[in-house]
């Protein structure tokens, strides 16, 4: 038995998201390749299209779905009742560290950061959802495999882009969850204006799914916090490009 099972939290942990159809757990090997962006419109648009949907924001130090999608935190709290309940923004059942650290700076240390971690995953209450979206944050940390140990059956997208410095750490991480028996079902090329060849035989080398390339948008960071605006992007486009071919 693993310390995992042993921990009585993780019970809990299972208990509040076994009513969850699909999770899907957005990672990188590297910070700033867009992971924020595309899991928030990955959920936006999951629930534009009618899906029960939840975004849960686990990059516990630096969480910015909120900031991505407008929604203001001082304004909302979430329904204590048993737990959490998740408020419902734009259709999202959405929870995030930041409704409890108040955007503030939060310097945590490893355990600290692990034990936010399974108490907001131990105590939301998620109830009946198709798809539950989680935001990580980057690299093969204990953090972010830790996340993938307290999920069920979590699914992982892979960004990169397709810089040079980003392909040999895309590579490795690949490998390493490839090794780790985790469930990857493809990879997100960003900030491409199309795809690109070393990506691409990444993708054939390790077997994995090439789900599709964002393009440079340069009015991305102007639509920030406004979902309307968002909608109109090339960026929110490609998403939903990429969401017909998962879902
Ligand atoms: P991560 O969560 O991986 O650290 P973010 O989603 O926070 O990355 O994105 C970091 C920044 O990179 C964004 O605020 C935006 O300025 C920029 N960015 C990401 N993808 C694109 C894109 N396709 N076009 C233009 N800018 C982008
Ligand atoms: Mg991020």
């Amino acid at each position: 038995m693993t310390n995992v099972e042993l921990d009585p939290r993780i019970i809990a942990i299972r208990e509040s998201l076994k009513d969850i159809g699909n999770t899907i757990v957005i990672m990188s090997s590297k910070g700033g390749v867009g992971k924020t962006l595309i899991s928030s419109l990955m959920a936006l648009s999951l629930s534009l299209k009618g899906s029960s949907v939840g975004l849960l924001d686990l990059d516990i130090t630096n969480p910015s779905c909120h900031l991505v999608l407008g929604i203001n935190i001082s304004s909302i709290k979430p329904i204590e009742e048993k737990g959490i309940i998740p408020p419902i923004i734009h259709g999202i059942k959405f929870l995030s560290i930041v409704f409890y650290s108040e955007d503030k700076p939060l310097s945590l240390r490893g355990s600290e950061i692990d034990y936010a971690i399974k108490e907001l995953l131990a105590i939301t209450r998620w109830g009946k959802t198709s798809y539950l979206i989680v935001d990580s944050p980057p690299g093969i940390s204990d953090e972010a495999l830790d996340i993938l140990s307290y999920l069920i059956d979590p699914r992982i997208i892979l960004v990169t882009t397709p810089s040079p410095l980003s392909i040999k750490s895309i590579e490795r991480m690949i490998v390493f969850l490839k090794d780790s028996g985790e469930k990857i079902i493809g990879l997100i090329e960003n900030m491409a204006n199309k795809p690109t060849n070393p990506i691409n035989k990444i993708c054939r080398d390790y077997n994995i799914q090439y789900l599709g390339n964002i393009p440079f948008d340069k009015y991305i960071d102007n639509c920030i916090g406004d979902i309307n605006c968002i909608k109109t992007t090339l960026f929110y486009r490609s998403i939903e490009g990429i969401m017909n071919k998962i879902t």
